[in-house]
């Protein structure tokens, strides 16, 4: 990558510029009430080099819920505790179903197809749970440390409203632990999910936070090791293929990239050996991916040429 040569800047502002009319097409989700007061002509981009260098546009600072990206971080955390022992627990296909859907885990005994489907995520939480002490902390302090931000915080209103209107996460979590694909109690695991996902973040954080992805597996800003980069390199491929749910197919095509959304609009994507970028808008397409989001990406690697292809 002849990266001296790349003025990051003014691409980022091409981007912002060009899909501005697109940000009044997508839909706030409302389907846990608190998402909905979502702002829908927020836009922001921000990416964060492994060289240290760092450039971003618009609300590229303003918090948000990361909701689904923290899936990554909770499944770094599973996947550096239990190893490969994981995968009996989680599948690694894609789904092509609903990020919350419920129908194929009666016909696979309980093991959800991925780890960022909602049931797969639940498994991962459990993984998390089960191995280790005051869990929603350790993971908040996780997510600090790798973002380099000690303020980080859970949206408490956020949670509370995760937690009331959370019937199909619940459904599915009991689902699961009648196949006993749940080893802790399901409040204790549904807890810890909803925490991690009612996290308030900006897109400076998440970008930030992805660098070790991006880089075999060590964070570049505190040089320590996260995964090895056999398993940094695992979760990037279950990332391309299963990270924004029915639309991976879509989105691979379009962006080229390892890539994860969330239903608060955010949306982290990798570039490895090169950068991660994260992108805030919170008006969302069909499928629970960030409309104006997607857009941006796919924008991203066109202008600039650079994919993993
Ligand atoms: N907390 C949300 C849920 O479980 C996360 C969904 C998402 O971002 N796709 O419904």
């Amino acid at each position: 990558h002849d990266l001296p040569l790349h003025n990051w800047q003014n691409t980022l502002e091409e981007i912002s510029n060009e899909i501005r009319p697109l940000l009044s097409k997508g839909k706030v989700a409302d389907y846990i009430p608190e998402l909905g007061t979502a702002d829908k002509q927020a836009f922001g981009i921000s990416i964060s080099l492994i060289n240290g260098s760092e450039y971003y546009v618009g609300d590229a600072l303003t918090n948000f819920s990361v909701q689904s990206i923290s899936k990554v971080f909770s499944l770094t955390k599973a996947f550096s505790i239990l190893k490969d022992d994981l995968w009996k627990r989680v599948g690694k296909e894609p789904s092509g179903n609903p990020f919350n859907s419920l129908v194929q885990l009666e016909n696979e005994n309980g093991k959800p197809r991925n780890p960022f489907i909602n049931a797969g995520a639940i498994v991962v939480a459990d993984c998390v749970v089960s191995n280790t002490e005051d869990s929603l902390n350790l993971i908040i302090d996780y997510i600090r440390e790798l973002a380099g931000n000690k303020n980080i915080q859970l949206n408490q209103a956020m949670l509370q409203s995760e937690k009331s209107f959370g019937h199909r996460n619940a459904a599915l979590a009991h689902f699961m632990k009648s196949y006993g694909n749940i080893e802790s109690d399901v409040d204790e695991v549904l807890d810890f999910y909803f925490g991690h996902c009612s996290l308030s973040m900006n897109c400076q954080d998440i970008s930030r936070a992805f660098l070790y992805l991006a880089n075999h597996g060590v964070h570049p800003r505190n040089n320590r090791r996260y995964l090895s980069a056999s398993q940094a390199k695992r979760i990037n491929s279950l990332l391309l293929t299963c990270g924004t749910y029915d639309a991976a197919g879509d989105f691979a095509f379009r962006v080229g990239l390892p890539g994860k959304s969330g239903v608060g609009g955010g949306i982290a994507a990798i570039i490895p050996g090169l950068l991660s970028i994260c992108i805030w808008s919170p008006g969302l397409d069909k499928y629970g991916n960030s409309l104006a989001g997607v857009k941006a990406l796919e924008l991203f690697t066109t202008k600039t040429g650079i994919s993993i292809f």
